[in-house]
């Protein structure tokens, strides 16, 4: 089939507000399949089932210091002296129970022998071998934890949907569950497009740039708890583009940097129309107009695919704003969104009229105010690397004044909706 031109290739007519193509994107794409994992690998997924507790936590009454296992009704009084009938270390058994005026020596973790309710902490005491001298009056139940007092055995403990953090993988541990059904991290291509950009490594000659974007890029879907498969520089060919695209529809989804311009070397729109759908919108936005979303043919499979603009500013920010929510629901999470604050500018700002801009800026959270990083170019890199934080400003006006409130997304913080 043959490949239009990239001229015929222009972006709708009408733009596209911010809103509707997040909207667009979202509908677009669906979590993963699940999958179970090693466990240490389940950090950060979705928990696809629901973790019913199959036993007590902790499973048998323990004690919590190392001390001697008592009747509290021996030591309500002290100084008590109670004989020593033996000792309990943590993953022995009791050898018998304790009667009154008896005391067993126990170490952390270590069983309560039946007939005791109470530990007295060493420290409260003589240390002695045969006989124990209690010091300090311990109140009944004093560092026992009971069996099923952290997990009941028979009670949900996690459920679908939750993202697992260090501490649910403990739980999980603790529970059993050597390979959770999760929904299994995205294996997102990233590929750059470009006769003028070489590799990190390389020196660049004239006319020539290094690539900023797939490492960039690559990054943020490693935050974004993806993984990142960083493939070749495409040069601006339709056959380089249609091959690099071709072994990269392999992953679950694509992201591309350039080429999606209406510019004589534009080809992403047409390639990719020719190995599945894709849409090329003109959206309302400064930084980063054209942005391009479509799906990749790939047998049975449909993989989605973001072309998103050259410039590193723009491509960075358009991967923030509309590609890390949709990564997000593919790895089956349900907030999407970073937190958003008001908070007073503290300097004018001259913007695009009818784009919605997205300054980067340093945000003071004790103040309640925002600044802007400096000169704020779609190329200038430096704009991100200082700010903390987006200044999401309305499409209206072409200037917002000192003293106004306006809307920053906290692009430092998880997302909370
Ligand atoms: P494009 O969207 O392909 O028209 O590129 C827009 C601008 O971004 C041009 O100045 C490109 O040189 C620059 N650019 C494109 N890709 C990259 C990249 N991977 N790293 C750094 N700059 C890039
Ligand atoms: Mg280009």
């Amino acid at each position: 089939m043959a490949v239009r031109s990239p001229t015929s290739a222009h972006a709708a007519d009408r733009l596209l507000t911010v809103d509707e193509a997040l909207e667009r994107i979202l509908a677009g794409v669906a979590p993963l399949a699940p999958r179970n994992v090693p466990l240490l690998d389940a950090v950060g997924r979705t928990l696809a089932e629901d973790i019913v507790a199959a036993r007590d936590i902790p499973p048998f009454r323990n004690s919590a210091m190392d001390g001697y296992a008592v009747r509290g009704a021996d030591v309500a009084r002290t100084p008590a002296r109670l004989r020593v009938v033996g000792a309990i270390a943590a993953g022995g058994m009791p050898a018998r129970a304790i009667g009154s005026g008896e005391a067993m020596r126990i170490m952390t973790g270590a069983p309560m022998p039946d007939g005791a309710d109470t530990v007295v902490r060493v420290e409260d005491t003589d240390n002695g071998d045969q006989i124990v001298t209690v010091t300090a009056a311990t109140p009944v139940g004093t560092s026992v934890r009971q069996a099923g007092e952290d997990m009941k055995r028979g009670t949900t403990v996690l459920t679908r949907g939750t993202t697992l953090r260090p501490a649910e993988i403990g739980l999980l541990a603790s529970l059993g569950h050597p390979k959770p059904l999760v929904i299994a991290r995205p294996r997102v291509a990233v590929l750059s497009t470009g006769d003028e950009v070489v590799d990190v490594a390389e020196e660049p000659g004239p006319g020539q740039i290094r690539d900023a974007n797939r490492y960039s890029v690559g990054a943020a879907i490693w935050a974004a708890g993806c993984g990142p498969w960083l493939r070749p520089v495409v040069r601006d060919t339709p056959d380089d583009l249609r091959r690099a695209l071709t072994d990269a529809s392999e992953a679950d989804a694509v992201v591309t940097s350039g080429g999606v311009s209406v510019g004589d070397h534009d080809w992403v729109k047409p390639v990719v129309s020719e190995l599945g759908t894709i849409d090329l919108w003109a959206i309302a936005i400064r930084p980063g107009r054209p942005l391009a979303f479509g799906e990749l043919r790939a047998g049975e499979r449909r993989v989605p695919i973001f072309g998103l603009p050259g410039n590193p500013v723009s491509a960075l920010l358009t991967f923030e704003l509309f590609v890390r929510p949709a990564l997000l629901k593919m790895s089956g999470r349900t907030k999407l969104h970073r937190p958003r604050v008001r908070a007073r500018l503290v300097e004018d700002v001259d913007k695009p009229k009818g784009l919605r801009f997205f300054a980067r800026g340093v945000y003071d959270e004790a103040a309640g105010t925002v600044r802007l990083t400096g000169p704020q170019g779609s190329g200038i890199l430096r704009s991100m690397s200082l700010a903390d934080c987006l200044i999401d400003l309305p499409e209206e006006g072409k200037r917002v004044d000192a003293g106004a409130a306006v809307t920053v997304i906290l692009t430092e913080r998880p997302e909370d909706h």
